[in-house]
């Protein structure tokens, strides 16, 4: 009998695996210090969790032994009125996630080339691999700004689908407006992945059927709360909407989710609130940053604000705020080896991040 190995497909072997975060119980087992006690500002999470009301509607949903609607269409309508997109344009998922890889399976074929702008958020050429997708890395400039030129020039060779994220993880930049006009002549897919968008204001959510190229992604994980429940999606023109209908799995955004994700646009002001409490924290957490020696923030829309470490190993940083009960992002990648993560918390958590960074540096 041949090794059972060789039946995989060798694109799917030969992948590395992404390193997502370690869970809460898990690090605070490792580290032997209690649940309650770890700042977790590592994964770009909200800090003030779900609405009360999305909270309260999970609790009175009485039919969760029931299949979810496959359309979400109720979520779909509430959404319409959030975005001021029709319904048909949206496609509902389980996380952003879900849509840039429904976006790759629809459009790659093996050796199908992507276009990626690193650094910036590792699904893209994580899933096109699963796809057996080619990526064309184009990187930044050295201000995180896109090299417009040079995607220009890589598109010339038959791309068929572009990122582009705005604010962009974990760079915290937005692209602007014109740049994204720009991209949108050339002759492939647009994927503008808005999922930090509510911490910036603006955004390209009106443009979607306007061009027939353009997609925009959003999800409930960071402004609602709702990352443990995945509910996020895609604002796309209808001949690529239905396209996604067909091979979504029919339950993709379970009940609990879509109660959830109804009830949060329910609760706007309540959850916007805590939005304009995180971006007021990062605009004082990225002063107080600054003022640290050994270390360089960089200007951020989103709700977490990237750092270049300076004399010291940013790896060892991280660890060491980590045996405090800190947990920051640490990226191994060439671009990002000497940087850190911090997601933006409430003002407690980001004092003790900062006092913990005062005695460290
Ligand atoms: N896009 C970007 C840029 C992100 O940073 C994230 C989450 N880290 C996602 C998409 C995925 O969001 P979701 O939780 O909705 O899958």
């Amino acid at each position: 009998m041949p090794a059972i190995t060789n039946l995989f497909r060798p694109e799917i072997a030969e992948l590395e695996p992404y390193t997502p975060i370690v869970p809460l119980d898990v690090l605070a087992a490792r580290l032997g210090l209690p649940v309650e006690q770890l700042v977790k500002l590592d994964a770009n999470e909200n800090p003030y969790g779900p609405s009360p009301k999305a909270l309260a509607a999970l609790a009175a949903e009485p039919h969760y032994a029931i299949y979810p609607d496959p359309n979400a269409t109720r979520l779909r309508a509430a959404l319409s009125a959030y975005t001021g997109q029709p319904a048909e344009r949206i496609v509902c998922g389980a996380g952003a996630d879900e849509l840039i890889d429904l976006l790759l399976r629809l459009v790659i074929s093996p050796g199908d080339a992507v276009i990626d702008c690193p650094p910036t958020f590792g699904m893209y050429s994580f899933d096109t691999g699963i796809c057996g997708g080619r990526v064309i890395t184009v990187p930044r400039n050295a201000d995180f700004s896109l090299d417009v030129a040079a995607i220009e020039r890589a598109a010339e060779g038959g791309a068929k689908l572009l990122f582009l994220t705005s604010p962009n993880n974990p760079t915290g930049n937005l692209t602007p407006d014109h740049q994204i006009e720009r991209l949108l002549e050339l002759p492939l897919l647009v994927v503008v992945d808005e999922a930090y968008v509510e911490f910036a204001g603006g955004g390209v959510t009106a443009w979607v059927g306007r061009y027939e190229n353009l997609v925009v992604l959003r999800t409930f994980s960071k402004w609602a709360g709702l990352a443990g429940l995945r509910v996020g999606y895609g604002l796309a023109p209808t001949l690529i909407a239905e396209q996604l209908w067909k091979i979504k799995q029919p339950y993709n955004v379970n009940l609990a989710a879509q109660v959830a994700a109804i009830a949060s646009l329910e609760d706007l002001d309540y959850l916007l609130g805590n939005v304009a409490r995180l971006v007021a924290e990062r605009e004082r957490l990225f002063a107080e940053l600054s003022r640290l020696s050994g270390l360089l923030p960089y200007p951020s829309q989103a709700n977490f604000i990237l750092c270049r470490v300076s004399g010291r190993d940013a790896g060892q940083l991280k660890r060491d705020l980590e045996q405090q009960g800190i947990l920051v992002r640490y990226y191994r990648t060439p671009l990002l080896r000497d940087c850190i993560r911090i997601s933006v918390g409430t003002p407690d958590q980001n004092e003790r991040v900062l006092s913990a960074l005062r005695e460290l540096l």
